[in-house]
């Protein structure tokens, strides 16, 4: 965040329009033409963008939805949120992503769509689900893919519609919010009406038409998922300033994968010919056979020259209430616990100085 964004907030709060308004709308045409978008619609968090995602992909009781088991719990919530199941399957321990090669073993009659993750910014083979399993309805989650593409097509315009979060973890903020990406304008529409309590019109446009005695229609049941006009107003700076963040991160991820070659007990992040990463996060892993402690232990001593480390995500399976709901077990999806045990994000933001990253560098090599 910067001055820029501090004077942004002036202009909602100065002309009084505080929702979704023309702020949010500015913010969602400029991601949507970034992303390559017909529509992209702002939402209050990826986390409702998942779950209005899949109830206008028609996912709703009995039907089954895939989800790799290593990601943000949310991924896995949102298919709870609308009565179906979530369907796990194991990642592909080189790029914590799905590993597809698994996924035709998973499908039911009963499967509805699936949820490929964009984790820590590298796209999920979407393409390959295209082609081998035309059927499936595709929710990409991209919560950390603002920017990330794959053999040019950017995030959020490979499926049936993508969802990107700006919670402060993420490459571009505004504190919370999320956003909707899809090419199709009738799930569009459906999303703008589930966002808003179901309205057939925003207030936007009630404000703006002639006739003040009517109200929007409400056909279906809604949610209010909106975003404000002061979110929008910083999110549409932040965007501007996406390029540059992601190319300084990208910048940096290579400098760190150069000079961590020799610390061999440290995997670094892959990235597969064909796609840009989003760098959202820098996501290592930790080979306990050759390395100087556990993975726990090497995070303590990190932590205590200063430098903050945390896993990469967790293992959904192991989460205490779907052992309970389902009674998993580690070994159920052992990349996924195995992620969840060894990896370790090493910091990578855009206010860290080249000193910044020699000193990290110099002490992941002590060890
Ligand atoms: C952050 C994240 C989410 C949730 O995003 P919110 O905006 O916090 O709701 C969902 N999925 C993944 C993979 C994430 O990293």
């Amino acid at each position: 965040m910067g001055e820029e964004e501090w004077l942004a907030v002036k202009e909602p709060i100065q002309n009084g329009w505080l929702t979704q308004g023309p702020k949010v709308k500015q913010f969602e045409d400029l991601f949507a033409e970034m992303h390559q978008v017909k529509k992209a619609l702002a939402v209050s968090n990826c986390t409702t963008a998942l779950h209005l995602a899949l109830l206008a992909c028609g996912v709703g009781e009995g039907d089954e939805v895939i989800v790799p088991a290593f990601t943000w719990v949310a991924t896995a919530n949102a298919v709870l949120y609308c009565g179906a199941t979530p369907v796990f399957i194991d990642i592909d321990i080189n790029t914590f992503n799905l590993d597809l090669r698994q996924l035709k073993d998973k499908l039911t009659p009963r499967t509805k769509a699936i949820i490929p993750v964009h984790l820590f910014g590298l796209c999920a083979d979407v393409e390959y689900i295209k082609k081998n399993f035309p059927r499936l309805k595709i929710v990409e989650d991209g919560a950390c893919a603002a920017g990330a593409s794959l053999h040019g097509r950017p995030a959020g315009s490979l499926g049936d519609i993508g969802c990107f979060s700006f919670h402060p973890r993420k490459s571009v903020t505004c504190g919370e919010g999320g956003m909707l990406t899809t090419n199709d304008e009738a799930i569009a529409a459906h999303l703008d009406m589930l966002r808003n309590h179901g309205a057939s019109i925003s207030e936007e446009q009630r404000h703006h038409g002639a006739k003040p005695y009517l109200l929007a229609a409400f056909d279906v049941i809604g949610f209010n998922y909106r975003m404000t006009d002061l979110q929008g107003a910083v999110g549409l700076v932040q965007l501007k300033k996406l390029q540059g963040f992601i190319e300084e991160r990208n910048r940096w991820a290579r400098y760190y994968t150069d000079q961590l070659q020799e610390v061999g007990w440290l995997r670094t992040p892959a990235v597969p010919e064909g796609y840009t990463h989003g760098w959202q996060s820098y996501v290592t892993f930790v080979d306990e056979s050759k390395s100087p402690g556990t993975r726990n232990e090497i995070m303590e001593i990190l932590q205590q020259k200063g430098i903050s480390t945390r896993p990469g995500t967790h293992a959904v399976h192991m989460l205490g209430a779907y052992v309970e709901k389902y009674g998993f077990k580690p070994e159920d999806f052992p990349g996924a616990f195995a992620a969840d045990q060894y990896s370790m994000a090493i910091p990578l933001h855009n206010r860290m100085s080249k000193e910044d990253f020699d000193y990290i560098i110099r002490a992941l090599k002590s060890l």
